[in-house]
């Protein structure tokens, strides 16, 4: 880092994954589009802020589909594409062998005149000093076993740290986007243990959790890395003393969410129904609620950008101002979605089915990493019932959505996906839209006419996608989980489905069949100039509010600045 930009005090944002360009796969799903939508807003707000993530040369994989399933592929890129490399490289002790650590500097540049572009460091190992088995650490993001996951949070927590150190960074706040980056604080309590010559003194630890502030994103409990303490203590050696991990990290098994909320000062949950359940699963913690936002410019596709340079002056960089959407005219709103709807239904003709779909339908999106607890076949739970509600009004539906290559289950759910668009055929046009990624989720959010969404409660923890469906106008049928607490105004931004009580899958089925029957259909079909209506009450309501701009200056605010 050589200017005098380079130079200002900064915060530095870890993450494990961080969606910076459609051609940089560095990233897997929501987690970093969201990381990659706070770097934006950083820049567009000239915050200073410095993104540390690994370089994923290899992605995380390219989703194809063959046989009715999904098949994997490597994603290889060139760094030095995109990148130029540091003159730094860190060296890095994992199971008693020393592992050197250099790094790409990627910009992610402001959209604000003047304003300084944010760096981000991709940590990378393939460096002809280490041995062929180091140099693949840094390859396949969330790839490998135990073993491999774990080096590589050392890479990131730990040699992140270094780098920041050997670059000669001033590190305001450190930034823990999710669990997998809670090595930094240990690193950050190893040096001052070190520069005091004492194990974990009070005031070191005091001053690791003024330093870090930790951002939890999820309530599922296989969300939260947890590795055998024999693996853990043999990778990072005498880095640190057993009892003392424990302590922090719990008792069992070093759990990197344990430890991130032992070491950090503040903690966020993502939304505020995930706060509360969130406080719920740590007990003593206070966890604040900074809620997801997504960032404006890049989500709205081009037509709507267009429409908002037209109307709405300085939304890119105050998009709070969307909230006079309903200045704009009515035909213009439809035109700015059918402008959507056509780019996105021409690239659906390129994949199977995907011809048989027409623009004057009404069409249902939902995208999604293919877990259970997303239920993607909720849509799907009674044929009989769907068949009858496409014969009253023609409908079709837009899928999309990755299962991680170790997760059969979701898997299997893409099986089954594809299984109900066959059965379904052309009474009601179903296709699967493969590789899922920040340019396919553009289109689809712009140019669907609901969005859907349907989780088991309360395992949502916020969800994105509906905001950037919001920002284009597009509202959401969604459960009551996650954001859509907080955006949901039924018949004024979308609808909900189910109530906010206990589970219950079959509620669930039924409340969504009438919502769409009843309501969301026969809306569309009959009484198109209050279906825009809507539609603009959506981008005024929840387009101008749900931004990652939102998000940055509450985090400066509230949690750097404390
Ligand atoms: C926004 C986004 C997500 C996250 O959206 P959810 O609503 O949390 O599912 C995942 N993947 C991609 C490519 C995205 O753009």
């Amino acid at each position: 880092m050589n200017d005098a930009a380079d130079r200002l005090p900064r915060v530095a944002y870890f993450s494990m994954e961080i969606a910076l360009d459609p051609a940089v796969p560095t990233y897997s799903g929501g987690l970093g589009v969201l990381a990659g939508d706070m770097l934006q807003s950083a820049a567009d707000l000239a915050v200073a802020l410095i993104g540390v993530t690994l370089v994923s040369r290899q992605g995380y994989f390219r989703q194809e589909i063959a046989g009715g399933m999904q098949v994997e592929r490597p994603e290889p890129w060139e760094p030095a594409r995109f990148a130029e490399p540091v003159a730094a490289k860190v060296p890095l002790d994992m199971g008693g062998r020393r592992v050197w650590v250099g790094a790409w500097r990627y910009l992610v540049t402001s959209r604000s005149d003047g304003a300084p572009p944010v760096p981000v460091l991709l940590l990378d190992t393939d460096l002809p000093e280490n041995a062929p088995e180091d140099r693949r650490l840094t390859d396949f993001l969330y790839g490998g076993d135990e073993r491999y996951r774990l080096r590589q949070e050392m890479v990131l927590g730990i040699a992140g740290v270094r780098m920041l150190a050997a670059l000669g960074v001033q590190v305001t706040r450190y930034h823990l986007n999710e669990g997998h980056a809670a090595l930094l604080a240990l690193e950050l309590l190893r040096m001052r243990c070190a520069a005091a010559q004492s194990p974990a003194a009070p005031e070191a630890l005091a001053a690791v959790r003024r330093q870090c502030v930790f951002t939890t994103h999820t309530p599922v409990p296989a969300g939260h890395d947890q590795f055998a303490y024999p693996l853990a203590l043999a990778e990072l050696g005498s880095m640190v003393q057993e009892p003392l991990l424990r302590t922090l990290a719990g008792d069992e098994r070093l759990n990197m969410t344990r430890l991130a909320l032992s070491l950090s000062g503040w903690v966020n949950g993502v939304a505020q129904r995930h706060a509360e359940t969130a406080s719920g699963m740590f007990p003593g913690y206070t966890v604040h609620a900074i809620g997801n936002g997504v960032h404006p410019w890049t989500w709205a596709s081009d037509a709507h950008r267009l429409l908002y340079a037209r109307h709405v002056p300085h939304w890119c960089h105050e998009p709070e101002r969307l909230m006079m959407a309903n200045r704009i005219a009515l035909p213009e709103i439809a035109a700015a979605h059918a402008a959507a709807k056509r780019l996105l239904l021409e690239r659906a003709a390129e994949f199977p089915g995907g011809a048989a779909l027409r623009p004057e339908r009404c069409t249902l999106g939902f995208a999604r990493r293919m877990t259970a607890y997303k239920r993607p076949e909720l849509l799907f739970a009674d044929l009989e019932r769907l068949r009858r509600i496409a014969g009253r009004y023609p409908l079709q539906v837009l899928l999309a959505g990755k299962a991680h290559p170790h997760d059969l289950e979701g898997k299997r759910e893409i099986e089954r996906l594809l299984g109900f668009a066959q059965q379904l055929g052309a009474e009601l046009p179903v296709v699967f839209l493969p590789g899922y990624g920040l340019e396919l989720a553009r289109l689809m959010v712009a140019g669907v006419d609901v969005w859907l969404n349907t989780p088991q409660r309360p395992l949502e923890a916020s969800g994105t996608s509906g905001m950037k469906a919001a920002l284009n106008g597009v509202p959401s049928l969604s459960v009551l989980d996650g954001w859509w607490i907080e955006g949901c105004a039924e018949g004024v931004t979308g609808w909900a489905v189910g109530g906010q009580g206990p589970e219950d899958s079959g509620a669930d089925a039924l409340s969504l069949y009438s919502k769409l029957e009843e309501q969301v259909l026969p809306l569309f079909y009959q009484r198109p100039a209050q279906w825009t209506e809507l539609t603009r009450s959506t981008i005024a309501h929840n387009g101008s509010f749900f931004n990652s701009h939102r998000m940055v200056r509450r985090y400066v605010l509230e949690a750097y600045a404390r």
